[in-house]
């Protein structure tokens, strides 16, 4: 098993390059039957887009399938040896230039992303390498005798835009099918996608197509090309780069086809000047198109990004930063929820409001650092004895809130005694820390909101007096405290019952 793993690695190399020779190979022997100005120069060289895709996203080390595959497709078309493996020679170098500055410079295999990197790969690639190949392979053809030299200029000039074309139409095709290789559609969006690869077709062989063709639409013999404006903006801003490549490149076959059959509004002047029409028209769509492509892809994530800015904003603006408890804004928020959810529904609601005991002391004792400690473990501890629907809330200072949906006043009752001993039971690295709780439930009468805090924060106030530690309930002020019978004010005498002033008003 080792053994075969160990022998995979070392063929797997071999295999790719040989597959991207086999690839080259095929899409050669496709362009070169676009030939037109010599038999080895053709108005468009696909294998050019194909080498830079395959050179960006495997790797320029792939270069010798290239080298390969260009070596055999031109060696059974046309030349010697010595010329072919010239061609092969420009064509790999065009290929290793162009991948290497679109890597260094324009985002590599990403650089249909942003619109800076389309201009730098329209640029480095499309423009610049392939003029390697046109000289290397113009020159070659001329040294091998098989052109004359006084051709050079428009042999030199063909190749090149030959092959840019080549580079904008195949290579973004590839980039964004490698990217998003899965066919996903969902099912409401295929009748679209019919309707509008039909009518790029159908558009398409009326305006380019020769006479053979079926022409439904019969507006063949009016120049129309600028409709390819409206159905390929169509394919960008509904289905994306994916599918606005694949229409771009239909449109450019069906334009190019119909042109070298002297068919269209191209095939008005002479040869050479159609094509160059055809040539312009394939590259002026194709980058046009990537340029906005590109600006829709930028706009698609500058919304997704500032949405989750927002987000972060609106969780943030309901957050206590220390605790990551609810902040005042927050709870009342809640609040306002549960009030509106209670009415409706017709369930209690209860609050808790708490503080913690003598903190003043512990910060004076431990320093502010270990008491913020303190606040953000006692925040922990009850959001842990917390019902996944209670909201626990920093009212400020060492005060808190505790939201207790569908819960009646007996109910609120335990929850306060189970935080209030998962406080005391807590092991705390300084002195151990207590808290006070007051309870309220609804229904009360009026204004619900205001009265409910009222009501638990004077039993809160009731609580503090009768001793700490300790939970008193608005609506059933018996002090229940932890068992420390040597505190006298456990005794439910000495609770101070609802209707004393709130320490909010004090
Ligand atoms: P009581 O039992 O009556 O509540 O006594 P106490 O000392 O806790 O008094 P009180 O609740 O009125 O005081 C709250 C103290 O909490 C005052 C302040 O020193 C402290 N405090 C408020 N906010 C923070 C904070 O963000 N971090 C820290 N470390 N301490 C805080
Ligand atoms: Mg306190």
């Amino acid at each position: 098993m080792r053994d075969a793993l160990y022998g995979w690695d070392r063929i797997r190399p071999v295999a790719a390059v040989i597959a991207v020779a086999a690839a080259y190979f095929l899409v050669g022997k496709l362009g070169l039957k676009l030939a037109f100005v010599h038999t080895s120069v053709t108005a468009v060289w696909p294998p050019t887009g194909l080498a830079l895709a395959v050179l960006l996203i495997w790797g320029t080390r792939l270069w010798p399938g290239v080298f390969l595959g260009a070596f055999l497709v031109n060696i059974t078309t046309e030349g010697s040896v010595l010329t072919t493996l010239g061609i092969a020679t420009g064509n790999t170098l065009e290929g290793v230039v162009g991948a290497w500055l679109v890597t260094r410079f324009a985002n590599g295999r990403n650089c249909m992303n942003e619109v800076r990197n389309v201009f730098g790969f329209v640029f480095l690639a499309a423009l610049a390498s392939t003029a390697i190949s046109a000289s290397v392979g113009v020159f070659s053809l001329m040294a091998g005798g098989f052109t004359a030299w006084d051709n050079m200029g428009s042999i030199w000039f063909t190749w090149w835009v030959g092959d840019a074309v080549g580079a904008v139409l195949v290579t973004p095709w590839l980039l964004a099918w490698h990217a998003n290789p899965h066919l996903r559609w969902r099912w409401r969006r295929i009748p679209e996608v019919i309707l509008l690869l039909l009518t790029l077709v159908l558009f398409g062989l009326d305006i380019f197509g020769p006479d053979t063709y079926h022409h439904p639409l019969q507006i063949g013999s009016y120049p129309l090309t600028f409709l390819a404006a409206p159905i390929l903006l169509w394919a960008v801003f509904r289905f994306g780069p994916r599918t606005a490549t694949t229409a771009t490149l239909l449109l450019s076959a069906i334009a190019l086809r119909g042109t070298l059959q002297d068919a269209g509004p191209f095939a008005t002047v002479a040869p050479n000047e159609a094509l160059l029409l055809v040539q312009s028209f394939m590259g002026v769509i194709a980058v046009t198109i990537l340029v906005v492509a590109a600006t829709q892809q930028q706009l698609e994530q500058y919304r997704r990004r500032l949405e989750a800015a927002n987000a972060e904003l609106t969780a943030a603006s309901v957050t206590d930063a220390l605790t990551g408890a609810y902040n005042r804004r927050g709870f009342d928020q809640r609040l306002n929820e549960e009030l509106e959810r209670a009415a409706r529904y017709r369930q209690p609601l209860s609050l808790l409001l708490l503080d913690i005991d003598l903190f003043k002391q512990h910060n004076d004792a431990f320093g502010h650092p270990a008491g913020d400690e303190v606040l953000k473990t006692v925040v922990r501890l009850l959001q842990a004895h917390v019902r996944a629907t209670d909201a626990v809330a920093r009212q400020g200072g060492d005060e808190f809130a505790i939201l207790l949906p569908n819960t009646d006043s007996k109910g609120a009752f335990v929850m306060a005694e189970r935080f209030r001993e998962a406080i005391e039971s807590a092991i705390w690295p300084g002195q151990s820390v207590t808290i006070t709780l007051g309870a309220a439930t609804l229904p009360v009468e009026s204004d619900q909101g205001e009265k409910l805090l009222a009501q638990a924060d004077e039993a809160l106030y009731a609580a503090k007096e009768a001793g700490r530690n300790r939970v008193v309930h608005a609506q059933w002020p018996s002090v229940r405290a932890h068992d420390n019978s040597d505190d006298e004010s456990a005794s439910p005498h000495n609770v101070a019952v609802i209707g004393k002033p709130s320490r909010r008003q004090a």
